[in-house]
C-alpha cells in the first residue's frame, strides 16, 4: 500500500486539494479482464491521454502513486505562477511612483497569505484533475505504484492489470545538485518549496534556467535576499541573447546578486546558517543563507517500473527512448510527458498525449518532430520563444533575415510603462517564411501564439502585416516588426517607379 500523501502545511487548503488528486478514502476498482490502455502517471501528460481516449471510448486504467496531477498542478506551473502574481504586485507598487502614485505607508509582504493564496487557489484548480472527474468521465482510476509485470500486465496495489497498449507517462523528479555537504545542510527543490509558510530572510537558488530564474525573481520581490547560481556567464542562457541580457539587467534592478561562472566548493550548516563555498576568478569567498533552493536539473522517473521486464529502454538521464511516434522499444508500450521529451513542458505533454492516443490505439502515424514548440519563461519581463534560434539556423547552414521591434518604438508599452523588450522574428533570407521569434515584453507568453499559428498555418510574416491588430496593444509589436519586413520588398527600383507614376498623376 502506498503512504498517504501529506502535503504540507496540512490545512483546509491541502486537505481539499489531497481530497481532489488522492482521496484518502479511494478504492481502486476491480480491474476489467483487459484494458484498452494503461496509463503510467497521472501528470499532464497521462490525465490528457486517459480522458482522451476513454472519451473516445476505450476502456482505460489510469494509475498515479502520488496526486493527480502530478509537477504542474502540485509542484510546478500552477504554485509558481501563483506566486509570480503576487510578486508582480510588489514589484508594481515598488514602482508605482512613476505613475504619480504615492504609497505613503510603505510595503509589507504578508508571506504567509501569499502562500496561503497560492495554496487556495491550487486545491481550487484541483477539481479539473481530480480522481472523482476521472471516474466520471469512464476511466479506472488506481491508487498506487504501477509495475510491469510481463509484456501485456501490469501491477499496482496489489491488483494485476492487463493490457493491449500501455503509456508510460511517469516525469521526472529534481536533479540533486553534486555539491559537497549540500544533502547534509539540507536543500529545498520545487517539490517542497511551495510549502514554506515562513518567508527564508537569505535565499540561495541554484540554477539560472527557467525554474531558477522564476522562483529567485518571485521570492526576491516577495522580500528575501537572493543570490543566483548558475553555472554559465550569464542566466538563461539557451535563450537568445538579447532577450537574456535584459533579464538579467532586471535582475539586478530587483537586486538580486548574481554568481555566474563560479566553482560552488561546498556546503556546511554552522549556527543555524548555510555556509556556501565558492570560487570565483581565483578567489575564495563564504556566502551565508537561510535556505538553498536546488532548480537545476530534472531526472526522469524510470526506477521500479520494471522496464527491463517488458524491454523498453531508457537511459537514467534521458528517460524513456521512444521513435518519432512515441513509441518504446517495446511496440505496445508507447511513452509521452516529460519522460521522454527533450521539451520539458505542460503543453508538450499535453500534445503528445494526443499524439500517443492517435498512435497506439488508431494505427495514426503521427510525428513528434512535426510539432511547433513555443515556451516561456514567466520572469518580469517574460521570454517567450518558438522555433528557430539565429544559431540554430546558422547550425543548420539556413541563411536568415531578422526583424527587431524594441518595445520603446510600441506606443502601447510606452503607455503602460513596460518598454523593457523586443519582438524578433527570423525568416528564410529573401522570403517570408517564418523561422522562429523570441519575445520579451510583460506579458510575451500571451503575445507569442501569434507567431506559432503563424508557423503552424504556413503563414508568412508578410501576412502579418495584413492582420489588423487592435490599437493600442503591445501585440502590435509583431506586426510592426512584419511592416518592417514588408519595407524590404520596396526596392529602389520599384520605389522609383511609384515616385515617377505618382509625379505624374499630379
Ligand atoms: C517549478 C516548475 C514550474 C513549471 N512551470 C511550468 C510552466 O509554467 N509551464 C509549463 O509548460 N511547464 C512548466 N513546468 C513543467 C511541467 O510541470 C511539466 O512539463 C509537466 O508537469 C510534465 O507533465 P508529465 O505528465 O509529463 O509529468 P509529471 O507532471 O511529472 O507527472 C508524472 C506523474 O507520474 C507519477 N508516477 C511516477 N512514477 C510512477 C509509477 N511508477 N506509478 C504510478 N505513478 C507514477 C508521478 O507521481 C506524477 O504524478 C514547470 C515545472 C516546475 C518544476
Amino acid at each position: 500500500m502506498q503512504p498517504t500523501p501529506m502535503v504540507l502545511p496540512y490545512d483546509a487548503h491541502n486537505q481539499a486539494l489531497v481530497f481532489n488528486v488522492h482521496p484518502l478514502d479511494w478504492q481502486n476498482p476491480e480491474p476489467a479482464p483487459c484494458y484498452n490502455l494503461v496509463v503510467i502517471g497521472a501528470g499532464t501528460a497521462g490525465l490528457v491521454t486517459a480522458a482522451g481516449a476513454a472519451g473516445l471510448g476505450a476502456r482505460v486504467a489510469l494509475v498515479e502513486r502520488h496526486l493527480l496531477g502530478g509537477d504542474c498542478l502540485n509542484v510546478g506551473c500552477v504554485p509558481s505562477k501563483c506566486i509570480i502574481r503576487s510578486s508582480r504586485v510588489v514589484a508594481d507598487i515598488r514602482d508605482a511612483n512613476q505613475f504619480g502614485i504615492k504609497v505613503l505607508q510603505g510595503l509589507e509582504v504578508d508571506f504567509p497569505v501569499v502562500m496561503e493564496r497560492m495554496r487556495r487557489l491550487r486545491a481550487r484548480i484541483s477539481v479539473h484533475d481530480s480522481a472523482r472527474r476521472f471516474k466520471d468521465m469512464g476511466v479506472d482510476v488506481f491508487l498506487g505504484e504501477g509495475r510491469f509485470l510481463g509484456s501485456d500486465t501490469l501491477e499496482v496495489a496489489g491488483k494485476t492489470l492487463r493490457f493491449r497498449k500501455a503509456v508510460i507517462a511517469t516525469g521526472t523528479r529534481p536533479v540533486q545538485p553534486t555539491i559537497e555537504g549540500l544533502a547534509e545542510a539540507g536543500f529545498l527543490t520545487n517539490e517542497t518549496v511551495f510549502s514554506l509558510t515562513e518567508q527564508p530572510r537569505r535565499l540561495a537558488v541554484i540554477g539560472g534556467g527557467p525554474i531558477g530564474c522564476e522562483l529567485a525573481q518571485a521570492f526576491r520581490r516577495l522580500g528575501c535576499q537572493v543570490t543566483l547560481f548558475h553555472n554559465a556567464s550569464h542566466i538563461l542562457n539557451r535563450e537568445d541573447n538579447d532577450a537574456a541580457k535584459i533579464l538579467q539587467q532586471s535582475f539586478m534592478r530587483d537586486g538580486i546578486r548574481l554568481v555566474l561562472d563560479c566553482k560552488t566548493k561546498k556546503v556546511q550548516k554552522k549556527n543555524g546558517n548555510k555556509i556556501i563555498h565558492i570560487e570565483c576568478g581565483g578567489k575564495e569567498e563564504e556566502i551565508s543563507v537561510d535556505e538553498i533552493l536546488a532548480g537545476a536539473g530534472r531526472a526522469p522517473n524510470v526506477e521500479g517500473l520494471n522496464l527491463e521486464a517488458v524491454g523498453v529502454k531508457y537511459d537514467k538521464r534521458e528517460g524513456v527512448e521512444v521513435n518519432e511516434h512515441l513509441q518504446t522499444t517495446n511496440p505496445r508500450v508507447y511513452a509521452c510527458g516529460d519522460i521522454c521529451l527533450k521539451y520539458k513542458f505542460t503543453h508538450t505533454a499535453d500534445a503528445t498525449a494526443r499524439m500517443v492516443i492517435q498512435n497506439a490505439l488508431f494505427w495514426g502515424r503521427k510525428k513528434e518532430s512535426a510539432l511547433t514548440i513555443p515556451w516561456c519563461t514567466y520572469t518580469d519581463p517574460e521570454v517567450a520563444h518558438v522555433g528557430m534560434y539565429e544559431r540554430d539556423a546558422r547550425e543548420k547552414g539556413i541563411a536568415v533575415d531578422t526583424f527587431v521591434r524594441p518595445l520603446s518604438d510600441v506606443d502601447r508599452a510606452i503607455a503602460d510603462g513596460e518598454e523593457e523588450g523586443f519582438v524578433k522574428i527570423h525568416v528564410r533570407k529573401g522570403t517570408d517564411r517564418i523561422l522562429g521569434a523570441t519575445i520579451v515584453a510583460r506579458h510575451a507568453g500571451e503575445m507569442l501564439s501569434e507567431i506559432t499559428l503563424a508557423i503552424v498555418g504556413n503563414l508568412g510574416l508578410g501576412t502579418l502585416a495584413n492582420v489588423i491588430h487592435t490599437y493600442p496593444t503591445q501585440a502590435e509589436a509583431i506586426k510592426q516588426t512584419a511592416d518592417a519586413y514588408n519595407r524590404t520588398r520596396l526596392t529602389p527600383f520599384i520605389k522609383g517607379l511609384f515616385t515617377r507614376w505618382l509625379a505624374w498623376r499630379r
